[in-house]
């Protein structure tokens, strides 16, 4: 097939932006791929040559894309150059230098679909000495060969910039249109729980193109990742039971984060909720799965949650994110902040996908598989009950000893990739809100240096201001008055009265609404309280300083059972 095809399905793409136009385009192209050799061909409606959860990248810059140009095509840098700060987009920068270098010669590329997702693939894989000079050829090569519409798709595909718009949903949908025109509704949602499942458009593509049958028997298999199963949240206890069933699974909804343990023979990979890969981050994990799990392979779903090696208390996920970040001295990071898994789900067991299965029944399945040791790995603490007074003791419960609230699961149920089904229910305290008042603030790092991007928030006590808390989430990057960080540093930056290295105090006058979970006594801040889980929900140009929460509405707070 040749690379041109795909061209003409970019151009007509980006020539709308109309959903359905779309579909039809590609509905008609996914059909005439279908005979094609490659399933995997799909990847590059998205400009990509891998899966989506797959993170390897090609590893071209801007410079070495220009780089690249000049060695393809003969073209001088500074020429190059001038062009990119005239035009700033290198797609049409290659496109323009290949037009004119092959305009005379009565050109026509055949270019073939292969060549170029061969050596596209080539670039994640080249590691160690003269990569550089070796992606430098791989992409001069295809740029050689290509027309000029080619090159400037190329590029862009090497740049992660195809400009396209062909999201994940539309070309699901897409696939329903070519294959089952005649009951697209129907196949759409079929399409999308098997995409859940797999999570790989080639593997999606194939079986659509086969029929219903070959949908029905794509399954799950260890290592590549599954979307999870989410709950649906609740306010109270009877409502739970409601959803689902009695009696019902009850378990603490755990403060960490998701991890999909697979193990597939000697291979064991973690993939969080979003679908990335962080076996490399946590090897203590992969450690602990390799000792205290039974099985040839399996896929296992869990709360990581870290806790503080000295004193062994749990930490909030503000804490264990570090790690999932930490690409670097992994293993001193571990060593301050290891972290607990508390599996509460089996999806395949050795050879066996479960997801039909019982919830009861992967249950028991989970307590014969791990071993269970403290601070490491084990089953997450369960109760089965159909009493809402139990129930509410549990619940209570959890609140007291710190963690966010708790999960009802219905016991039936199989277990439902990717959705929001009701087959698992959330129960926390509700969130409120509060006016209060910036005093101080914090300088943000990295990409966020020059903006203040955590508040120090405090309420009123005899004519005074008192600190409740630290917030610094809830703010966009950029954005219009006061709820962004920008527009915020912007606000507090003539308000400064003291700076001491990174953190500056401001006169009292931004208000903001700030929601949390809960108030505790806390010797950290000078109210004697702090919030949990804060969050600004409003900038208030509206409120004055005189009109934010007092002392005792912050008490009150504190002792309204939100605990
Ligand atoms: P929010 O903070 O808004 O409640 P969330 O990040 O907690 O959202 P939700 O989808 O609302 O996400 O809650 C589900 C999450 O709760 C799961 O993805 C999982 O990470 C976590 N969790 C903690 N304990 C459990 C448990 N016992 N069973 C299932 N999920 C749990």
């Amino acid at each position: 097939m040749l690379y041109a095809e795909f061209v003409d399905i970019y151009e007509a793409l980006s020539k709308t932006s109309k959903r359905l136009e779309k579909e039809k385009i590609l509905a008609n192209f996914l059909r005439k791929l279908k005979d094609k050799d490659d399933p995997q061909w799909i990847y590059l409606l998205q400009g990509r040559v891998v899966p989506e959860y797959d993170s390897r990248e090609f590893g071209i810059s801007r410079q070495l894309a220009m780089k690249a140009i000049h060695a393809g095509l003969g073209v001088s840098e500074s020429e190059i150059h001038k062009q990119f700060n005239k035009i700033g987009d290198i797609g049409e920068i290659a496109e323009m230098f290949v037009s004119k270098k092959k305009q005379s010669s009565l050109f026509s590329s055949k270019l073939q679909v292969s060549k170029v997702f061969d050596n596209l693939s080539k670039l994640m894989t080249i590691e160690g000495k003269g990569t550089v000079e070796r992606k430098l050829a791989y992409v001069s090569e295809l740029l050689g060969q290509a027309s000029g519409l080619e090159a400037k798709y190329i590029v862009r595909t090497l740049l992660s910039d195809l400009r396209v718009g062909v999201a994940e949903g539309i070309l699901r949908d897409s696939l329903a249109e070519a294959f089952f025109p005649q009951e697209k509704k129907e196949m759409a949602d079929i399409i999308e729980a098997v995409y859940d499942l797999v999570n790989d458009l080639a593997i999606l593509f194939e079986a659509a193109s086969k029929g219903k049958k070959a949908l029905e028997k794509v399954e799950i298999v260890p290592g590549r990742p599954v979307k999870v199963m989410l709950p649906v949240k609740v306010n109270a206890i009877g409502e739970a039971f409601e959803i689902c069933g009695k009696p019902a699974a009850l378990e603490h909804k755990y403060d960490g984060f998701r991890m999909m343990i697979n193990k597939n023979g000697k291979e064991i990979s973690l993939f969080t909720r979003k679908l990335e890969n962080v076996t490399k981050q946590f090897p203590d994990a992969v450690k602990a799965v390799q000792s205290h799990v039974k099985g040839e392979s399996f896929i296992l779903d869990c709360e990581a949650v870290g806790y503080d090696a000295v004193t062994k208390k749990y930490k909030p996920f503000e804490a264990i994110s570090q790690r999932i970040k930490r690409k670097y001295d992994i293993d001193a990071l571990i060593k301050k902040l290891p972290v607990e898994l508390n599996i509460f789900d089996v999806l395949y067991y050795n050879g066996k996908s479960l997801i039909d299965m019982h919830f009861i029944e992967r249950r028991k399945l989970l307590e014969k598989i791990i071993s269970h040791e403290k601070l490491v790995i084990r089953p997450s603490f369960q109760i089965i009950t159909d009493s809402e007074a139990k129930a509410k003791e549990f619940y209570e419960h959890a609140l007291e000893i710190g963690e966010e609230g708790i999960m009802v699961k219905k016991l039936d149920a199989p277990y439902r990739q990717g959705r929001r089904v009701g087959y698992i229910v959330k129960l926390k305290p509700l969130v409120a809100d509060l006016d209060l008042v910036i005093v101080g603030a914090e300088y943000g790092s990295g990409k966020r240096g020059g903006w203040l991007t955590s508040y120090i928030v405090a309420c009123r006590k005899n004519g005074e201001f008192v600190e409740v808390g630290k917030v610094s989430s809830g703010l966009k990057e950029k954005e219009e008055e006061g709820t962004s960080y920008d527009a915020m540093t912007k606000l507090l930056k003539p308000l400064i009265t003291e700076t001491k290295g990174n953190y500056v105090k401001v006169s009292p006058k931004i208000v903001v609404s700030v929601t949390y979970q809960n108030i505790q006594r806390s010797p950290s801040y000078s109210s004697g309280y702090a919030m949990r889980f804060p969050r600004i929900s409003h900038y208030r140009p509206d409120r004055k300083p005189h009109d934010i929460a007092t002392i005792h509405d912050i008490e009150k707070e504190s002792r309204s059972g939100r605990l």
